[in-house]
């Protein structure tokens, strides 16, 4: 790994640059779906709920604060080992 920072304590993650312990993942070429109404007295259509993800490629994992990207991490597994979890 070229990066020398350290980002993780014995709770996990925690970011480098601003100290979040929040995770982020960024995901590229997703099949995204989500309910739709048309409101025929406006005239404009209305989205329903939340939005569902059922296909995505994983880009990179970073800090939910300030978007700090650890390094080397590309899939779900090599993060888990970089956080210091057991994967598979
Ligand atoms: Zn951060």
């Amino acid at each position: 790994m070229a990066s020398t920072e350290k980002f993780t304590d014995k709770d996990g993650f925690v970011c480098p640059k601003c100290g979040d312990r929040r995770l982020e993942i960024v995901m590229t070429d997703a099949v995204v779906s989500q309910e739709l109404d048309f409101n025929p007295h406006t005239k404009e259509l209305l989205y329903i709920g939340d939005a569902e993800i059922h296909d995505a490629c994983v880009d990179h994992f970073q800090c939910y604060h300030c978007g700090w990207v650890i390094p080397g991490a590309t899939d779900e597994e090599t993060l888990i080992k970089l956080l210091g979890g057991n994967a598979e």
